[in-house]
C-alpha cells in the first residue's frame, strides 16, 4: 500500500477521456486544474467534465493570483539563447516566440526598468530589461527551452495585488456552486489574505491550500497554516523568489509547520519534470521524489510532466514505484515517537484538542501492539488528519459518511477513505470497517485493530474513545 499520495495536473495530454482513467488507474489520488489558462467558462466545463469523469476522485481548483503569465509559446520546446534579444509586448491569447513574448497583464510593462531580471517558467530562462516603454526589450541572460504558457516573475514591488484579485474574485463567485474539493490558493503572504479568499469562496466543504511561494508566505508560515486547512511547498515561484539554495531547506520547513498544525502538505513543482519528455527521470529528480517521502510530505505533485507530458500515466506509474521504494524506509517508529503536540487553533479548539490527544494514544497502541490498522471514524476529516500525523506504517481507514471528506482524505498520508451511506453506531461502523478491511485483504484473523471514536453525546466533531479489538 503506497502511503504518500499523488497529485496529479490535468491539461492537453491528460484530459482525454481514456487518459484520466489511465490516471486512476495508475495511481492518482487528486486531479488538480489549473485556472491559470484559459478562459472561465472552459476552465468550468473541465471542471463539470471532470467530476463526471471521476466522481470518487477528489479535485484541487487552483486560482493564480497575480501571477502574470506569457502568452502560449505552444507544446514544442521554443530555444530562447544566452545573448539573444526579445520583446516584451502587452497581448491576450496571443502566441510568443524566440523573437516576441506576450505579456497577459496590461499596465505592467511600463512599471519595468532597465536592469530588472524577469525568470521565465520556473527559472531556468530569464532576461534582462535593456529599454522600457509600452513594449520592453530585454536580453536572454539564461538560455533554455520554453513551452506551454510559462509565468513570467514580475518584481514583486510591480505585482503587490492584494488577494483575490479581481481576476480570482471573478472564478471564486464562478466556483461557488460547482463540485470540487480543494482550492489551491496561489501567492498567498498572509493569514488576512487566505481569510479574505475563503470569504469571497464562503464554503465550509472546500478545503483550502495555501500555497507558499513568496518571500512574505515564507516569513508569515506559522499564521498562513493556522489559517488554512492545506499547504502547497510551491516550488517554481518559490525558487525564484527566493534564493534557489534555500528551496530545500523551505520546504523541510514547510512540510514540518504543517504537520505541527496536521494539515496535509503537498511537496510540488519539478519532481519528475525530465519526463515531459523522456521515458526515464533524471536520478536527481528520483532522490527529490524520495527526499519529499523522507521529509513527511503528506503527497508529491506532477505538473507539466502530466499536463503538458507526452506520457502522463507512464509517469504517475514512475512517481508510485519512487515512491513506494522510499516507504520501505522511512523511519515511522522514529517519526511517531518525535513528534511534537499537535497545534490546535480555531473556532472547534476544544474538540481538536481531545481529539488531537487521543491519537497520541491510538498510535502507541497501535505501535506497541503492532496493529495492522487504525480505524478513523470521522465526519469532517480531523480525526484522520491528526492520526496521519503520526505516520503510522499501518493503514488508517477513515470511515465516514459525508462524499465530501472521502474524497478530501485522498490528500492525506497514509488514510484509505470507506465511505458509508448513512451514519450507524460505533459498534457497526467498527464491524463495517473491519469486514471492508478483510475484504482488501489488509487485516485477517487474530490481527489487532485500533479504533479512533466519538463516544455517545460527545457530538459527531469530537474523536474522545480509543478502541482496540482483535479480528475474529
Ligand atoms: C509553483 O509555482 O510551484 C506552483 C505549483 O504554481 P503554478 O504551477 O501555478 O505556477
Amino acid at each position: 500500500m503506497r502511503r504518500t499520495k499523488i497529485v496529479a495536473t490535468l491539461g492537453p495530454t491528460s484530459e482525454p477521456e481514456d487518459v484520466v482513467k489511465g490516471l486512476v488507474e495508475a495511481g492518482v489520488d487528486v486531479f488538480r486544474l489549473s485556472f491559470a489558462h484559459g478562459d472561465l467558462p472552459s476552465n468550468i466545463e473541465r471542471l463539470r467534465r471532470l467530476r463526471q469523469l471521476a466522481p470518487e476522485m477528489a479535485i484541487m481548483v487552483d486560482i493564480p493570483g497575480p501571477k502574470i503569465r506569457a502568452g502560449s509559446f505552444g507544446s514544442e520546446p521554443i530555444a530562447l539563447g544566452y545573448g539573444d534579444e526579445i520583446e516584451l509586448v502587452a497581448g491576450f491569447g496571443e502566441t510568443s516566440t524566440h523573437e516576441r513574448i506576450y505579456v497577459e497583464r496590461d499596465g505592467v510593462i511600463s512599471a519595468l526598468r532597465a536592469g530588472d531580471v524577469i525568470h521565465i517558467g520556473d527559472g531556468g530562462v530569464s532576461l534582462e530589461i535593456v529599454t522600457t516603454g509600452t513594449t520592453a526589450k530585454a536580453r536572454i541572460i539564461s538560455g533554455g527551452a520554453v513551452l506551454g504558457k510559462p509565468g513570467l516573475s514580475f518584481p514583486s514591488s510591480i505585482i503587490n495585488d492584494r488577494l483575490p484579485t479581481p481576476e480570482d474574485r471573478e472564478r471564486l463567485e464562478a466556483l461557488r456552486h460547482e463540485d470540487f474539493e480543494f482550492l489551491a490558493v496561489s501567492f498567498v503572504r498572509s493569514a488576512f489574505d487566505m481569510i479574505a479568499v475563503r470569504s469571497v469562496l464562503s464554503r465550509e466543504d472546500v478545503l483550502m491550500m495555501a500555497k507558499i511561494e513568496t518571500a512574505e508566505g515564507v516569513e508569515n508560515l506559522a499564521e498562513i497554516v493556522e489559517v488554512a486547512d492545506a499547504i502547497m511547498v510551491a516550488r517554481g515561484d518559490l525558487g525564484v523568489r527566493m534564493p534557489i539554495e534555500d528551496v530545500p531547506h523551505l520546504q523541510k520547513e514547510i512540510v514540518r509547520e504543517g504537520i505541527r498544525f496536521a494539515r496535509p502538505v503537498v511537496v510540488a513543482t519539478q519532481m519528475l519534470e525530465s519526463m515531459t519528455h523522456a521515458r526515464v527521470p533524471t536520478r536527481a529528480e528520483v532522490t527529490d521524489v524520495a527526499n519529499a517521502v523522507f521529509d513527511g510530505a503528506s503527497a508529491v505533485m506532477l505538473s507539466a510532466e502530466t499536463a503538458i507530458g507526452h506520457d502522463p500515466v507512464g509517469v504517475v506509474e514512475t512517481m508510485c514505484r519512487i515512491v513506494e521504494r522510499a516507504e520501505e524506509n522511512f523511519p515511522y517508529q522514529k517519526w511517531g515517537s518525535q513528534l511534537g503536540v499537535q497545534e490546535v487553533s480555531g473556532t472547534r479548539s476544544e474538540a481538536i484538542r481531545i481529539t488531537a490527544a487521543m491519537t497520541g494514544a491510538a498510535w502507541r497502541a497501535a505501535m506497541e501492539e503492532e496493529a495492522a490498522a487504525i480505524v478513523a471514524c470521522t465526519h469532517s476529516g480531523m480525526t484522520a488528519r491528526s492520526i496521519s500525523r503520526f505516520r503510522p506504517p499501518m493503514p488508517i481507514l477513515a470511515v465516514t459518511s459525508s462524499v465530501k471528506t472521502a474524497r478530501q482524505l485522498r490528500s492525506s498520508w497514509g488514510v484509505v477513505d470507506v465511505l458509508l451511506s448513512d451514519k450507524t453506531d460505533m459498534n457497526d461502523l467498527t464491524d463495517i470497517a473491519i469486514a471492508r478491511l478483510k475484504e482488501t485483504g489488509l487485516v485477517e484473523t487474530g490481527d489487532a485493530v485500533v479504533i479512533m471514536a466519538g463516544s455517545h453525546g460527545s457530538g459527531q466533531s469530537t474523536t474522545d474513545t480509543v478502541r482496540m479489538t482483535i479480528v475474529n
